[in-house]
């Protein structure tokens, strides 16, 4: 009897104590949902498609927040809002490109008269640093303003997901604020990887190379990507002693023959490239350098070298794979942590994705420029458009025109002529081309044949303009135009039936007669240039 009675009161006492514990936990979580705060829509990420789909959702009265956070770099670097693009991509870069064009375009001033002393010119990295990253940071505030003038909450913290609706942010203090929405836009986008070789922590990536503080000095870039060639292009062009590695082809996914006629120009202008080689490990020298040892793909051989920098660019990863995904079922690409998406929606009804964390190979059709800031912006706008504003129209990935910064500029939109070749067939592609030398180039004497310009035809359906090459200075100016040209249907006809603006190097486009088929040379000789600037190709006149 007094054993039973024990038991009970045993029981009773546990009873208690798990009611209370109950009680407790239920009382907690009502704090934490009443300590939640709710949205219409979280972005999760301050970059280029972050802020534009925030701001645009927040002007159609919806209650926006974005979470952004910069984790430092490997080496130490750090950054504010506005994502890779402002901070550590296209503006520092753009800025960087700049500094080397004016030093050509200080030994080219010396024909027109300018009387400097090419040898006594000197470049500042200390200053050309300073002057960007003061650019850079009135851009960083620029962003904060705008995102408070837009009514867009902004947290200065890293999000996780915690649950498929909820989202924790931690800002640096560790301070944690804990977020629900009723949709959720995923803009993380990417960081710079670095291949795993001993030594890679002396290494640095694109994230360090535009707030570095002391000179880079002689520097290896390694990778053949546009980042690692731009990159490249304008540390020579500031004066660095500049080697590039390059384990297989150049600007993998650009036309090659354009790529190859960046790497030519490169070479001739003093860039070294180690090519089919790999770094296998990084230390310090006795001379305070970095000895970089490196084999051949094919194993076959190997070399060595010193290097001040040494810096890698030889691909990015996208940063989903610390943000709790897995606890929403978003789905990703196993092989890269991509986000699929269909127009712009993830496998999870509420969860969206934009700019470079979008899976390019999983769109219907697939796209390999999807990594570029006015798509992540465009994509974004629409998006919000579509959610908030009733409309219907969705983010076009075909036909976005490109450039890449090296030091001679590459502009192109459509196909490149491998993708043309496979997709309309080689019998069904014409392709219009030439050389040219710029006019500007002819008074200093620079190269006859670096420059050129090709059109893909597809000569199937009336020769439609289905690619546009070109290769010379402010490559980007001249393709911004044709790529609208490119979106309305534009046929050889209507270039041909364009009037040239002379003397421009872009006026080629409205006179190309030669074809890859003709087997004529499509390279400018003395002749043809001076007849050229005269105003009237050389072809025209040959014909003639
Ligand atoms: C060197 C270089 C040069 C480039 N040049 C050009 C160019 O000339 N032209 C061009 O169009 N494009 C260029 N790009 C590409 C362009 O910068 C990107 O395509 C663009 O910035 C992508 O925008 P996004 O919104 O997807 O992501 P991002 O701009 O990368 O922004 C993502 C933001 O999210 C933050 N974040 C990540 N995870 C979290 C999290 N869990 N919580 C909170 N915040 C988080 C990141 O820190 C970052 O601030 C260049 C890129 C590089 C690296």
């Amino acid at each position: 009897m007094a054993i039973a009675v024990l038991v009970a009161v045993r029981l009773l006492v546990f009873l208690s104590a798990t009611l209370k514990s109950l009680a407790s936990i239920g009382a907690r979580s009502a704090t934490a949902m009443a300590e939640a705060i709710h949205y219409d829509l979280l972005v999760i990420g301050g970059g280029s498609g972050g802020l534009a789909c925030s701001k645009q959702a927040a002007k159609l009265g919806k209650k926006v927040a974005v979470c952004d956070f910069v984790k430092p770099s490997p080496a130490g670097t750090t950054w504010g809002l506005g994502g890779t693009c402002v901070n550590v991509g296209c503006i520092p870069k753009k800025l960087m490109h700049q500094a080397a064009q004016l030093g050509q375009g200080i030994m080219d001033s010396v024909s027109y008269g300018w009387e400097v002393d090419p040898t006594a010119v000197k470049h500042s990295w200390e200053t050309m640093v300073g002057n960007v990253q003061a650019h850079v940071k009135s851009l960083n505030f620029g962003y904060r303003s705008e995102l408070m003038s837009s009514n867009v909450k902004y947290y200065n913290a890293y999000a996780t997901f915690v649950d498929a609706k909820t989202v924790k942010a931690v800002d640096k203090k560790g301070k944690e604020t804990t977020i629900t929405a009723d949709a959720f836009v995923i803009a993380t986008g990417g960081r710079p990887k670095v291949a795993d070789i001993p030594g890679k922590e002396l290494c640095i990536t694109s994230d360090d190379i535009f707030a570095m503080k002391t000179t880079p000095g002689k520097t290896l870039v390694v990778g053949a990507s546009y980042v690692a060639l731009e990159c490249a292009g304008f540390l020579h062009g500031v004066g660095f002693d500049t080697s590039v590695m390059m384990r297989s082809i150049p600007l993998r996914g650009f036309d090659q023959q354009m790529a190859g006629q960046i790497k030519t120009y490169m070479q001739e202008e003093g860039c070294t490239f180690i090519e089919k080689m790999v770094p296998v490990s990084v230390e310090m020298a006795p001379s305070g350098r970095k000895l970089v040892k490196w084999t051949s793909t094919d194993g076959a051989s190997s070399g060595e070298g010193e290097f001040d920098t040494v810096l890698f660019a030889v691909g990015r990863d996208v940063c989903t794979n610390a943000m709790g995904l897995d606890a929403t079922g978003v789905a990703l690409n196993p092989k890269n942590g991509k986000v699929p998406t269909v127009d712009e929606q993830t496998n999870v009804p509420h969860i969206y994705a934009i700019g470079d964390v979008i899976d390019g190979d999983a769109l219907s059709p697939p796209s390999a420029l999807t990594e570029l800031t006015p798509v992540a912006i465009q994509a974004g706008k629409l998006l919000a458009d579509r959610l908030y504003k009733g409309a219907t129209e969705k983010m076009d990935y075909l036909g976005v025109p490109t450039t890449v910064y090296t030091p001679l500029e590459y502009g192109c939109v459509g196909y490149t002529e491998e993708e043309a070749e496979k997709t309309f067939g080689k019998d069904n592609l014409e392709v219009y081309h030439t050389y040219f030398k710029p006019l500007e180039w002819t008074v200093p004497h620079r190269g006859d044949n670096a420059c050129y310009a090709k059109l893909l035809c597809n000569k199937a359906d009336s020769e439609r303009v289905v690619g546009l090459h070109v290769c010379g200075p402010n490559a980007g100016e001249m393709t911004q135009g044709f790529a609208v040209a490119l979106k309305c249907g534009a046929t050889k006809a209507h270039f041909d039936r364009t009037v040239g603006i002379h003397p421009t190097n872009v006026e080629w486009f409205t006179t190309l007669t030669t074809t890859k088929a003709s087997g004529e040379s499509a390279e400018s000789t003395g002749f043809s240039l001076r007849v050229r600037h005269c105003g009237e190709s050389a072809a025209e006149l040959i014909r003639r």
